[in-house]
């Protein structure tokens, strides 16, 4: 590998744009692909700013392995979905929404739940206009990190020096996999404002996608 290799990464920048998408869709803020006879993913409230109790995550972003091959699914895995709870947290690195990633087999759900959730109280900058999604795809050079909604690819390091994420569980440097922005580089934003229109960092172990994950607000 050259070094020039070395300095790219593969990125798919998600592009959101307003539209109405379905539970088997991929998309920003639409409805999620979630069966009736599993528990909805709960925060426990433990960092919130100041301390309100638990709240229910609210789904933020789906995405079908048909439509990004380039995720890194688990094994009879082929959505991810991932959640936000939207109310300030406390945490070093992410002060913001917390942040859950479930990778499911969308073929195993039968009946779908009848209503989303909705916690009892909501940041607005962390609540998510509704988007469908036109991907485009490239290589990432670390030196033109984009600053939009992407997976893959660089962190845009802008209101931080760069941070490394060991992973908990078994010590491998985590690797960023899914970056959520305030400014789209189309200019249609999503709406929400992570920092002060900076991005939320989603970082994973690339050893097991499912070892503990670590975010990042900057
Ligand atoms: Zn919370
Ligand atoms: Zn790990």
């Amino acid at each position: 590998m050259s070094i020039e290799d070395a300095r790219t990464r593969p990125a798919v920048l998600l592009n959101p744009l307003e539209g109405d998408p379905t539970d088997a869709d991929s998309h920003i803020g639409g409805p999620l692909l979630w069966p009736i006879d599993e528990p909805w993913p709960w925060c426990d409230g433990e960092t919130h700013q100041p301390g309100s109790g638990g709240e229910p995550f609210v789904g933020a972003v789906q995405l079908y392995r048909s439509d990004f091959p380039e995720l890194p699914f688990p094994e009879g895995t082929d959505v991810l979905q991932v959640f936000l709870c939207t109310l300030h947290h406390d945490v070093p690195h992410a002060r913001g929404p917390a942040v859950r990633l479930v990778w499911r087999d969308s073929t195993t759900v039968v009946e779908l739940i009848e209503e989303e959730p909705q916690p009892s109280a909501q940041v607005e900058a962390y609540v998510p206009t509704v988007n469908v999604l036109e991907p485009i795809r490239y290589a990432e050079r670390e030196s033109k990190a984009s600053g939009g909604t992407k997976i893959g690819g660089w962190t845009a390091w802008r209101q931080s020096a760069p941070v490394e994420f060991p992973c908990p569980d078994c010590g491998a440097a985590q690797r960023q996999t899914l970056s959520l922005a305030t400014h789209e580089p189309s200019g249609d934003d999503v709406e929400w404002e992570f920092g002060r229109g900076g991005n939320l960092n989603v970082f994973t172990c690339p050893a097991d996608v499912r070892h503990p994950i670590s975010a990042h607000v900057g």
